[in-house]
């Protein structure tokens, strides 16, 4: 453990905790001052790799980007305030902060894992990690005893993913940080759905958050970041050591379109859960629709535990089409507001359908007892006119039924 976080800029992430702020302020001010110098402020791009020292090993802060980066770390102190952490470390993808996490574990170490976590993290943990003789158990985290059953001795990670993709999922995070606990394992939670606008797992008990900054921290579908957040300064160092170590770090630039996109946040939630919201209560009563899965509604078997758990239920929903594959093919191909495309998290609207898309590669069998038909679709809603959106599916819904 050699790597030291850069010291001399505003490095202490200013923790929420002790933070007198909103976290609507706190998303633009945290971590940002005005440039002493110029009173520049908005934070540079710093396109740097290296940095002058007046001696060897006399430095002012910053060495070298991979270790540390100014514009890196005012990016870090915004995500760990609003996570409500004391660190957070930035990656070059989401996926790249799920690896750190992973990096923590030894051979032999066992993992507990919800069996419908975002496919990257299936893929990673099977087929990279497997070869480490790290094993993992996928198991229906809503399900405590399950997941009580899973849990043996060289359990030291327990994965948790709030709300799931694509049915929507709610986990109970205090629960399951405690059965962690038990077992002196970390619980480490996947916040990109919710946002630490509407959710924020270090006060619930979880250990380690993961952000794919790609989503809604970005914003706007321009760059590809992860991070990771904790309260535990021990904890942070330790990440911080394989993030230098391992170097799947960001470059500026992207550091600085998701410190653009953080500072709008908590606006652009309001607007994406007020959308999915009304867009989820007209589906429902949508005689083409045969089930929408929605926190939001209360016919969502989770409902009263998303409400006290999230401040909000999220822009995300799915909805079964009722049509075979090739019609609900035709809905998601003929939308014009929203895209057809992979991702979510964005101010536009995507549309995909996981039968066809994010889950072709999953046996037909297998996929329909997993509750993902083929008419399903997934949407990320987004900031567009509710009226629009809802204009666009009804439209998509009348091509697909003139092929009947
Ligand atoms: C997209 C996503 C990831 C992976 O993030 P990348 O930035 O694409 O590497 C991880 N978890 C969830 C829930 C995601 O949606």
């Amino acid at each position: 453990m050699n790597n030291k976080p850069p010291a001399g800029r505003d490095v202490t992430p200013p923790s929420a905790i002790d933070s007198p702020y909103d976290i609507e302020t706190r998303a633009i001010h945290a971590g940002q001052e005005p440039d002493a110098e110029t009173g520049a402020l908005m934070t540079p791009i710093y396109a740097n790799s290296t940095y002058e020292q007046d001696a060897p090993g006399d430095h002012r802060g910053y060495e070298y980007s991979r270790t540390g980066n100014p514009t890196r770390s005012d990016l870090e102190a915004n995500l760990a305030s609003l996570e409500n952490g004391s660190h957070a470390r930035c990656f070059s993808s989401g996926m790249g902060a799920i690896n750190t996490v992973l990096n923590l574990l030894s051979a032999g170490d066992h993992v507990v894992a919800g069996d419908d976590v975002y496919g990257g993290t299936h893929r990673i943990l099977t087929g990279t990690y497997e070869q480490y003789d790290v094993e993992t158990t996928f198991v229906d985290t809503t399900d405590h005893d399950a997941v009580r059953e899973s849990m043996r001795e060289g359990t030291e990670l327990v994965w948790v993913e709030t709300p799931t993709n694509p049915l929507m999922r709610v986990n109970d995070i205090a629960a399951l940080s405690e059965i962690a606990d038990e077992y002196d394992a970390l619980c480490a939670v996947d916040n990109t759905f919710a946002t630490p606008y509407l959710q924020r797992p270090l006060e619930h008990g979880a250990d380690i958050v993961c952000q794919s900054l790609t989503k809604y921290l970005g914003g706007h579908s321009d760059t590809v970041g992860g991070a990771l957040i904790v309260d535990d300064a021990e904890l942070d160092e330790e990440i911080g050591y394989y993030q230098n170590a391992v170097g799947a770090t960001p470059g500026p630039f992207d550091d600085f379109l998701v410190l653009r996109g953080t500072k709008t946040l908590p606006v652009r939630m309001d607007r994406h859960c007020e959308n999915a919201r009304e867009l989820a209560q007209w589906l429902d009563e949508n005689e083409d629709v045969d089930h929408v899965y929605y926190p939001g509604l209360e016919s969502h078997p989770q409902h009263e535990l998303a409400a006290a758990q999230m401040d909000d239920f999220g822009g995300m929903l799915s909805f079964e089409f009722d049509g075979s594959l090739e019609e609900a093919s035709t809905v998601v191909s003929e939308t014009e507001v929203f895209t057809l495309a992979e991702s979510l998290g964005g101010v536009e609207s995507l549309i995909e359908q996981p039968a066809a898309m994010t889950h072709a590669a999953v046996p037909r069998e297998e996929r329909l007892a997993a509750g993902l038909t083929d008419g399903l679709i997934r949407v990320s809603v987004g900031i567009e006119s509710i009226d629009d959106l809802k204009r666009d599916l009804e439209s998509a819904f009348d091509a697909a039924r003139t092929q009947r």
